[in-house]
């Protein structure tokens, strides 16, 4: 990777990310998706970037079947080996809707 390095005048905010359409880290946070996402703008080229996603996203039926679960009081471990997800992406996305709603 191609680093350049031009001294600016003032110290940025490094946010650690690198835009991934010009490899500019000149890089603003732009608000958040509905997801809760970060998102990013690149003053060098204007376009958008959103953050990787931290846990594996979930489909909506299977989220769904692991609320009601939850609710019946099953343990997130176990939820997750049902469905097949990592416990703590199971955790996550559940906390996620419980704090939405
Ligand atoms: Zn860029």
């Amino acid at each position: 990777m191609l680093r350049k390095k031009a001294k600016r005048g003032k110290k940025r905010k490094d946010h650690g990310v690198v835009c991934r359409w010009c490899g500019s880290r000149n890089v603003v946070k732009n608000g958040k998706k509905a997801d809760g996402r970060q998102t990013y703008l690149c003053k060098d080229c204007g376009r958008r970037m959103v953050e990787k996603p931290k846990y594996k996203r979930m489909r909506e039926e299977d989220l769904k079947v692991a609320l009601k679960l939850r609710r019946e009081g099953m343990s997130y471990g176990a939820i997750a080996r049902t469905l097949g997800y990592g416990e703590t992406t199971i955790r996550w996305h559940i906390k996620r809707v419980l704090e939405e709603s």
